[in-house]
């Protein structure tokens, strides 16, 4: 069967830009505007002879619970509930945010596996950038570009490993 892998994280991280890649189409809007995809967006790709399902989720709000925020949050909830994997993403370039604590509460709780990535890390000193995303207690962060595509297939290749 195929696996499907969500994409987690605050507004802003790169998750529609590593979408793009994973599935290979622009299908996803990638925004400047922080929260601009406001739904879950689905989408096909394949390693070598492994194909997989990956969703893109909106933002994440945890904190507000009424309007279009909240809506974002349910979303994304149901679609870690319904993954058989979840890619964390944070930004390398911003640091560790509280809204990334937040989230990472949460994913510890759920009983699917988490790859904490650290994206936007093109040209950056990957344990440098990496170092202070240990404390999320998701093991340990993998240092990737989405745009720019480092560290993303060895990425998917470790997901899908366990499938
Ligand atoms: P989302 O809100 O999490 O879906 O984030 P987006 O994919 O829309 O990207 C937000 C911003 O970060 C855009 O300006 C992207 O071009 C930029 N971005 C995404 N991935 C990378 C990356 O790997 N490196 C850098 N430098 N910028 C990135
Ligand atoms: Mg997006």
């Amino acid at each position: 069967m195929k696996p499907t892998i969500v994409l987690v994280g605050r507004p802003n991280v790169g998750k529609s830009t590593l979408f793009n890649r994973l599935t290979r189409t622009k299908d996803a809007l990638v925004a400047d505007l922080p929260g601009l995809t406001r739904d879950r967006h689905y989408g096909h790709g394949r390693v070598g002879s492994k194909p997989y399902l990956v969703v893109d989720t909106g933002g994440f709000e945890p904190v507000v619970d009424s309007g279009i925020l909240y809506e974002m949050a349910r979303h994304t909830l149901q679609a870690i509930d319904e993954a058989d994997a979840v890619i964390f993403l944070v930004d390398g370039r911003t640091g560790l945010t509280p809204q990334d604590q937040i989230i990472a509460n949460r994913l510890r709780q759920s009983t699917r596996p988490v790859y904490l990535a650290v994206n936007k890390g093109e040209g950056g000193n990957r344990p440098v950038l990496a170092a202070e995303f240990y404390e999320l207690s998701l093991g340990e962060p993998v240092v990737i570009s989405g745009a720019h595509g480092d560290g993303v297939y060895e990425l998917i290749e470790t997901v899908l490993e366990s499938f």
